[in-house]
């Protein structure tokens, strides 16, 4: 059976943290896998997620199944986080827990592809690598235009407004929420504003991926693009993860949104969800999404998790400025948002920035910000400019 394999790439990212760790020099700085990291190189478990997990040591009394949808009630405590406490949101959204926003994904790619097969998804380049092969491995048509222009670190608007003019009604659109991963390029408000246009003139689906929020510039601007979005269309998905924001990443914890036009193709909608979670994974893992339920429900644990939300934010900011300040050229770094921001390179320079400065990005010159100290800043740049770059 297993003879006609082709044999797949390692995971490169991967290969960093093992490269990463049998480096023997003691100056070296890891700003390549994708989490948080706090000022001591760690990444934490928060506060509030050690004081819930000791709350469902203590008071947890069964794991018997939760069905496929998971558990609802985190469904719906995350529900006013995203998007807001508007009544008319709610009444038109139904939610399924995932794992992780890959499974919201992959979920969501797969309700796509049940309801409405021809539909092609248009995925903004570069992208979080695994955005095309997800929806590829549902069967979905994917059309890749180039979205971001990295050697001056601006969006191509007119490249995405053309893609965005010449789908066919019922296309998806697939836009990161906030905190764009690979570049920090976040649209404007008046980008995001032309895009509901845009969506809303072609008769066009987001599929708004939220994986950060509250790593940007807080949670509720973070959510603003959403809500705009969904202010102005009839229909939406949107995959969430609370795998960054509550630093729950192993635990693989996540949520599907559906917005419908009316109750009936809610319902719809919901059932179908269940019925392609019960083939995938039967029901999601538990642990995580207990955790944040057991936070959202408790005020004196959200208001932890929140205030060291806010302290991760600030920490990534900070970076973001002592980089900026340290090369004038590096000035857009300050600009962008979330862990990444991606400098125009070639994988030769990525390579020699690992071997001869101990510095560790991304083969594509993906940075994770949240991988350096202030003090880094001096040498990361004084690496960048002896390499060329
Ligand atoms: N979307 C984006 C843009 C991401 O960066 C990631 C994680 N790297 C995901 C989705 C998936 O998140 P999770 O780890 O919760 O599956």
């Amino acid at each position: 059976m297993f003879e006609e394999l082709n044999s797949r790439p390692a995971d490169s990212l991967l290969a960093l943290i093992k490269a990463f760790q049998a480096d023997e020099r003691s100056r070296k700085i890891d700003l390549g896998v994708g989490v948080y990291r706090d000022a001591m190189g760690r990444t934490p478990v928060m506060r509030a997620v050690k004081a819930a997990e000791q709350f469902l040591l203590e008071t947890q009394d069964s794991k018997k199944y939760l069905g496929p949808e998971g558990d609802l009630q985190f469904v719906r405590l995350l529900q006013p986080i995203i998007f807001g406490q508007s009544p008319a949101s709610e009444q038109r959204l139904v939610g399924i827990q995932t794992p992780g926003g890959s499974g919201a994904l992959r979920l969501g790619a797969e309700l796509i592809q049940t309801a409405k097969p021809s539909a092609k998804v248009l995925l903004g380049t570069p992208s979080w690598p695994n955005h095309a092969p997800i929806f590829g491995s549902a069967r979905l048509a994917v059309r890749e235009y180039p979205f971001v222009d990295l050697t001056s670190q601006q969006v191509k608007f007119e490249s995405m407004s053309e893609a965005l003019s010449s789908a066919n009604p019922g296309d998806v659109v697939l836009l990161h929420g906030c905190c764009h991963n690979p570049t920090g390029i976040d649209f404007t408000m008046e980008e995001w504003r032309r895009i509901a246009e845009l969506l809303v003139a072609h008769r066009l689906v987001p599929f708004i991926d939220l994986a950060y929020q509250g790593l940007g510039d807080g949670l509720e601007q973070d959510a603003a693009p959403t809500r705009m979005i969904l202010e102005a269309v009839d229909e939406a998905l949107i995959a969430y993860s609370c795998d960054k924001n509550f630093g729950l990443y192993r635990e693989r914890v996540g949520a599907l949104y559906v917005m419908a036009r009316n109750s009936n193709e809610l319902g719809k909608a919901q059932s179908n969800m269940a019925a392609l979670a019960r083939v995938n994974w039967s029901m999601p893992p538990d642990h995580g999404a207990a955790i944040v339920r057991t936070i959202l429900e408790n005020a004196e644990m959200s208001a932890m998790w929140r205030a060291e939300l806010d302290e991760m934010c600030e920490r990534v900011n900070g970076n973001r400025a002592s980089l900026a300040d340290a090369a004038p050229d590096l000035a857009f770094i300050r600009r962008q948002r979330g862990l990444f921001s991606n400098l125009a390179m070639s994988k030769d320079i990525a390579a020699v920035l690992r071997a001869r400065h101990g510095i560790y990005m991304a083969d594509s010159g993906r940075m994770n910000l949240a991988g350096m100290q202030p003090a880094d800043a001096g040498a990361i740049v004084a690496a960048l400019r002896a390499e060329g770059c």
